[in-house]
């Protein structure tokens, strides 16, 4: 049998013998996309290829793409784990033609590839194709169906909709039909209870009837107004699921139960004392419910394991917005079910990293490298939703505990949809989870409520985010080239422009022949400027990088736009990203020195003004090390180490230049290397000519971003020049306070030394104050009845009285009722004291007195028997309050 392994070298053997260029998986996130969070499909990384912004050659590639189909148009999530083929994060073999060979060899390889090479059964193969859109003036593609009779028989050939057969990139671009090849894996006895042929199961959700690969045919493109044109150059574009691949080559009849899954469902078996249940056994002996929800948590936490694992590597960590929060919700979703069906109230899924790293480490040694870092976040993330859990828990129980209260005698249990909601918006609790406690204790929810709140959260989301595209206009044709390197100016036409509406806010999209704008990228800020000729000027507020070439955003389009212009780029604000963009780069160089190795790029902006870098590692940076790197970093300014700079080299060469690549970054075959002195990287972006030209460097904070993850934000230049006029501004003013002391340090210790000694005296005043007043109230006591009763009213803090009143008790032998009134910064306060026996004897309660006569001054309070106070507002109450003690006293 073979493996996992054997079977993606397989792979990658047949199509390099095919003159495929086997090529690296792109990262599973994308960076520099803001149509497209993850990778979800083997071409994504070919997108500008196929849009023809992108140097085609090689034109056969194949490659196995890190896929993740959590979010947007592809989204498995509430499927993994229920059923055995569906992942969030799978591997996607492919193989490509830009513009080679088209259907008939797509078809050809495809079947020499599983029948020749894999000895799939042919007879439990059925393929699909296109069956035509009359509305759309589609016809049926006959042509793939052609090709697939030299290999299949007819009754193995199906027709499909355009849903199921019929490929678009997006709302609008290129697409095309496709086929799609279908395995019947099911057991004999499978089949002979079902009586059905696999033809008939085919795209009916039948578990054990699945679709292998697609094979998609790209050869229109789609307009805005929804019509069709020929593309320019035909793609094929195909993914086949590699688990489900490895599945059938292995007899099994579960993704599970191969050996992609099996290592880490064994460590779960280990971790948790519970057992999983394979496909086999389960045909032996039908399981329980328990049992099932078992087996759907343990493929649950083997899946997105991967995918948390392999998201992090890629530099994503969870967070709460846009791809972080994607990520955390997978998490969410694993810890969830352990925790519910796997007993684990603790941190469980780092546990089963190692396992993990030991079966895909060597694929995919971005794991490996990284598996301190991953752990740690994994782990961390883990601990805060149990604690998150734990109060949401706690807050259902209190909604479900007042519900039962609030209802007299009824029996509907029901918690609201707008609870269920507000445990899902806050709490991370999914609908399922809230129902399975509410269950537990005999309560239902209102389901219909809560989707009525889910919906209009959506719609508030889908309106926030709305962006309109109109059509590309063509004003001339070729291609986009970037000059910023070397010019901040140059003459250019407008190729096509195109009109974006987002929010009501209009503005306009322009690509330009040749451009000195860069386009945001790699963390750098967008070049601003204008694009100037006689008649007009057009301002350019931000400038972006899609696909391969610089967007350039105007609020207007040009009078003329056909005209000839001069792009010229805002060179004080430019100037300034360069600086900051160079300095990352040394104080990256400085941070590995300092730290250590394991210091690894995790995040960066650069803009005009400032400088940010995310970097892994596992402790707070301490002042010292922080000045170290700073003076570091400022010797190589003063060094002013001329840029050098390679164009264009070959990413292998690049490596032996030692440039440091970066996880999770998309790198072309050509690269861009950038070095400064010792300090060498890949790197796309707009550098100072020479270190001289950053001024000076200075770091303003060092903190944490994430478990295992520190974040430094600093300044050069000119922000530095404001931020020491500010530093000597603020002194000065400090100084000026102590009348320009000389020695401003010491001087402001004897201000503190004398501050303290001050109230050290004070406090010692006020206890001999207290002392003489408890004497003289003593000495003034009336008697009546037996009773010592002291009363009257003084200036004095509240602590002070309270203090008074314990000296006086200590003071007084037999009965005693003491009323002090104090009163401090125009707050009255009042405080009763009793002997015990005023408690006891006559059934006296200082708490309840308190409460009563503070209504005087308009306050309450309370406290034990014998003492308590009470504060108010109206001073001038305070005589009469005392009174009204003495006369609740009944003496
Ligand atoms: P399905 O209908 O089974 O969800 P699909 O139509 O979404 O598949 P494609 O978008 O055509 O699939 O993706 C190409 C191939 O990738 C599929 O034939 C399948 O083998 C695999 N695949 C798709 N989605 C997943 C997933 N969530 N997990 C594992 N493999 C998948
Ligand atoms: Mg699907």
């Amino acid at each position: 049998m073979m493996t996992a392994k054997e079977i993606r070298d397989s792979f990658k053997q047949f199509f390099e013998s095919k003159q495929h260029a086997i090529v690296p998986s792109a990262p599973m996130v994308i960076k520099d996309d803001p149509t497209l969070m993850f990778t979800n499909a083997g071409m994504n990384q070919w997108k500008d290829i196929i849009l023809g912004t992108r140097d085609p050659e090689p034109r056969r590639r194949a490659d196995t793409q890190k896929c993740l189909r959590v979010s947007g148009k592809h989204n498995d999530l509430e499927e993994v784990g229920h059923d055995t083929y569906h992942h969030t994060m799978f591997e996607m073999l492919g193989n490509w033609s830009f513009g080679d060979y088209f259907k008939e060899g797509a078809i050809d390889m495809a079947w020499e590839y599983l029948v020749d090479v894999l000895k799939l059964n042919p007879e439990d193969l059925y393929v699909t194709v296109f069956e035509g859109s009359p509305e759309e003036n589609i016809p049926r593609d006959d042509e793939a169906a052609k090709y697939w009779a030299k290999h299949v028989p007819a009754d193995h050939i199906i027709n499909g909709n355009k849903h199921d057969n019929f490929w678009e990139m997006g709302d609008t671009g290129p697409c095309g039909p496709c086929s799609e090849i279908h395995v019947d894996s099911r057991t004999p006895e499978q089949r002979a209870a079902s009586g059905k042929s696999g033809r008939e199961l085919v795209n009916q959700d039948d578990p054990q009837v699945i679709e292998i690969w697609n094979i998609v045919f790209m050869q229109f493109n789609r307009k805005a107004d929804g019509s069709l044109e020929p593309l320019s150059m035909n793609v094929i574009d195909t993914g086949m699921g590699f688990e489900r691949l490895v599945r059938m080559m292995q007899g099994k009849h579960s993704n599970y139960d191969t050996d992609v899954f099996q290592p880490v469902i064994k460590a779960e078996q280990q971790i948790t004392g519970l057992k999983y249940v394979t496909f086999e056994e389960e045909q032996e002996a039908p399981i329980t419910k328990e049992q099932d929800d078992i087996n759907v948590a343990m493929r649950v936490c083997a899946d997105h394991l991967r995918a948390v694992s392999f998201s992090i590597a890629d530099g994503q960590l969870p967070g709460n917005a846009k791809a972080g929060y994607v990520i955390r919700r997978i998490l969410r979703r694993a810890v969830r079910y352990a925790y519910t069906f796997l007993g684990q109230k603790e941190a469980f899924l780092y546990k089963l990293l190692p396992t993990l790293v030991e079966e895909m480490g060597d694929a995919f040694p971005e794991l490996k490298a990284q598996q301190t870092l991953i752990g740690r976040v994994i782990k961390e993330e883990e601990d805060s939703f149990l604690r998150t859990l734990d109060k949401g828990i706690a807050l259902l129980d209190k909604a479900m505990a007042e519900i039962s209260s609030n209802e007299k005698g009824e029996t509907r249990k029901e918690l609201s949809g707008e609870q269920a909601f507000r445990l899902f918006d806050t709490y991370g609790f999914p609908l399922d989870l809230t129902e399975l406690i509410c269950r537990e204790n005999g309560f239902t929810v209102d389901e219909a409520a809560f989707n009525v709140e889910m919906q209009k959260q959506k719609e508030r989301a889908r309106n926030a985010a709305a962006v309109e595209n109109s059509d590309w206009t063509e004003l001339a044709a070729g291609e986009q080239q970037f000059v910023g390197y070397d010019y901040t100016e140059y003459t250019c036409h407008i190729l096509r422009y195109r009109k974006v509406t987002q929010k009501k806010n209009e503005y306009y999209e322009l690509v330009l022949d040749y451009t000195p704008f860069y386009g945001e990228m790699g963390g750098q800020v967008g070049d601003r400027g204008v694009l100037v000729n006689e008649a007009e000027t057009v301002e350019i507020i931000d400038a972006k990088r899609e696909n391969n070439q610089t967007v350039h955003i105007v609020k207007q389009l040009p009078k003329d736009p056909t005209a000839e212009f001069m792009a010229c780029v805002d060179t004080d604000q430019r100037n300034a990203s360069a600086a900051n963009h160079t300095a990352t780069h040394l104080l990256d160089y400085a941070l590995k020195q300092v730290l250590g190795d394991h210091v690894e790029q995790k995040g960066s902006f650069v803009s005009p003004d400032t400088l940010r870098f995310d970097f892994s590692h596992f402790e707070k940076v301490s002042d010292e090390q922080l000045r170290e790197v700073e003076r570091m970093v400022n010797d190589m300014i003063r060094q002013d180490i001329h840029i050098d700079e390679h164009r264009d080299v070959p990413f292998d060469e690049a490596k032996k230049l030692g440039a440091i690549a970066l996880f999770g970054e998309k790198y072309g075959d050509k690269v861009r290397v950038v070095r400064f002195g010792p300090s060498c990287e890949f790197c796309g972006g707009i550098h100072a000519t020479s270190t001289g030209r950053i001024g000076f460097f200075k770091i303003i904070s060092e903190s944490s971003v994430a478990a295992g993850i520190r974040r430094i934000e600093a300044r050069t230049g000119k922000e530095c020049e404001e931020l020491m006029y500010s530093i000597e501004d603020t002194l000065k003013a400090i100084k000026a306070f102590f009348n320009n002391a000389k020695d401003l340090q010491g001087v402001i210790q004897k201000y503190v030394e004398e501050h303290d000694s001050m109230k050290k005296e004070i406090e010692s005043f006020q206890a001999q104050a207290v002392e003489r007043f408890a004497k003289k109230f003593v000495e003034k006591a009336r008697t009546i009845n037996g009773v010592t009763v002291i009363a009257g009213v003084l200036p004095m803090a509240p602590a002070a009285a309270k203090d008074m009143a314990f000296k006086i008790r200590a003071a007084v032998e037999g009965s005693l009722l003491c009323v002090i009134g104090s009163h401090e910064h125009n707050k009255p306060q009042l405080s009763i004291m009793m002997s015990d026996d005023m408690v006891s004897n006559h059934g006296l309660n200082a708490g309840q007195m308190v409460r009563e006569a503070a209504k005087l001054i308009q306050g309450g309070g309370g406290g034990q028997p014998h003492f308590a106070q009470a504060g108010g507002k109206n001073v001038d109450g305070l005589s009469a309050a005392i009174d009204k003690v003495i006369e609740l006293a009944k003496l």
